[in-house]
């Protein structure tokens, strides 16, 4: 890779050209959805496509373009945790040691819980805010998620990976919050990164999707060998859905990343916010580590009000507030964690900021605001 590789801007030229710069005359810019159980195949099965399990070109186009912002090879999968899944399976091995983030995605936790513990996998789980300082020898696996989901800790990847590499752990950082763009994960030391492409690098809450990148060959070989044995394969409609919605993740992310912006500084003076968490506020405990290693704050801001009460009046009946699950899409949305079990306070809010026009979704905002 060259310096000029390496910088953000020329990355995420290289993933919006890197199609037309391979294709030839006639070729359409937008990559074809290719729907392929069978390929031909006459003679010898030595071809790149020989059946649909294997390899599509969607995926290829997919691959290529999250690869040009990973600066690394990438395998796509149906979702983020069938990336997950897969990060972990080329990762573990019998009697492993997993270092794992207690207040990391949920779903993590439940699965290494219901199904690798049975397969003689240890796991030792200590929040995000207590990785920096925790002892990593004896570990075979260290897990990390930064910033933090929902709570918005932050963990210094860069030294953990360093110490992780001495005691010869291996460390997959799940960048689903921060996407490549935000936050280089491999850059800064990981071994692998994996995330949930249904939020921000998808971002139009339409498809399910997920990737694993890593820059050691034999590492993503044996993660795409995962997906052609497990079968755990992206639709070819999806992988082209995920392909629309990275083209824009530069400019979505932007008008996110202000809007967050905009937001954490509207509640942190507002009389009926009790506590707000954004890294990106001077005052947050996760300034200093964010601004060390992502290249902006992001676009998730917790937000704690009086009560469980008020906080569900904020959810519904602001105009400019989505009411779901999930976050990182166009328009602004947001939850109350707790509902999930979370160890979050029964009133904090993760909202995601969207895409609206900045002045019109803080306005929306603090009028509902002011009614509580
Ligand atoms: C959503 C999410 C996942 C799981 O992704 P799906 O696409 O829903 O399978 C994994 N990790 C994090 C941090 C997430 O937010």
């Amino acid at each position: 890779m060259t310096d000029q590789d390496s910088n953000p801007q020329s990355r995420v030229l290289d993933m919006l050209h890197g199609r037309a710069r391979k294709i030839t005359k006639g070729e359409s810019l937008a990559p074809p959805i290719v729907n392929a159980a069978k390929y031909a195949l006459p003679g010898a099965p030595d071809h790149p496509f020989p059946y649909g399990r294997f390899d599509n070109p969607g995926w290829q186009a997919v691959e290529d373009a999250i690869g040009a912002l990973e600066g690394a090879p990438v395998v796509s999968f149906p979702s983020g945790m069938a990336a997950v899944t897969a990060a972990l399976m080329a990762l573990a091995k019998p009697g492993a040691r997993l270092l794992l983030p207690s207040d990391g995605y949920y779903t993590v936790r439940v699965l290494i819980d219901d199904f690798l513990a049975q397969h003689g996998i240890e796991t030792v789980r200590i929040p995000t805010r207590e990785m920096d300082s925790y002892d990593l020898s004896g570990f075979d696996i260290i897990w990390l998620e930064t910033p933090s989901n929902p709570g918005l800790d932050v963990c210094d990847i860069e030294a953990i990976c360093t110490r992780a590499h001495a005691a010869g752990a291996k460390v997959c950082v799940d960048n689903t919050t921060a996407t490549p763009l935000l936050q280089d994960v491999l850059a800064l030391g990981a071994d692998m990164s994996v995330a949930s492409d249904t939020k921000a690098l998808a971002g139009h809450s339409d498809v399910l999707f997920g990737h694993v990148a890593a820059k050691d060959e034999a590492l993503i070989d044996r993660v795409r060998q995962w997906r052609k044995l497990s079968g755990s394969t992206p639709g070819p409609a999806e992988a082209y859905l995920a392909y629309r919605g990275l083209m824009t993740l530069e400019l979505r992310l932007e008008r996110m990343c202000a809007n967050a912006d905009a937001l954490a500084r509207l509640f942190e003076g507002h009389s009926a916010v009790d506590a707000v968490r954004y890294p990106g506020l001077t005052s947050d405990p996760s300034h200093a580590l964010a601004q060390k290693q992502m290249t902006r704050p992001g676009f998730v801001v917790g937000v704690t009000l009086a009560d469980e009460t008020a906080a569900e009046r904020f959810i519904t009946d602001c105009p400019a507030i989505f009411a779901a699950t999930s976050f990182g899409g166009i328009q602004t949305s947001g939850e109350r964690r707790a509902r999930w079990g979370d160890a979050v306070p029964a009133s904090y809010v993760r909202l995601s900021a969207g895409c609206e026009p900045t002045a019109a979704l803080i306005s929306a905002v603090q009028t509902t605001l002011d009614t509580l």
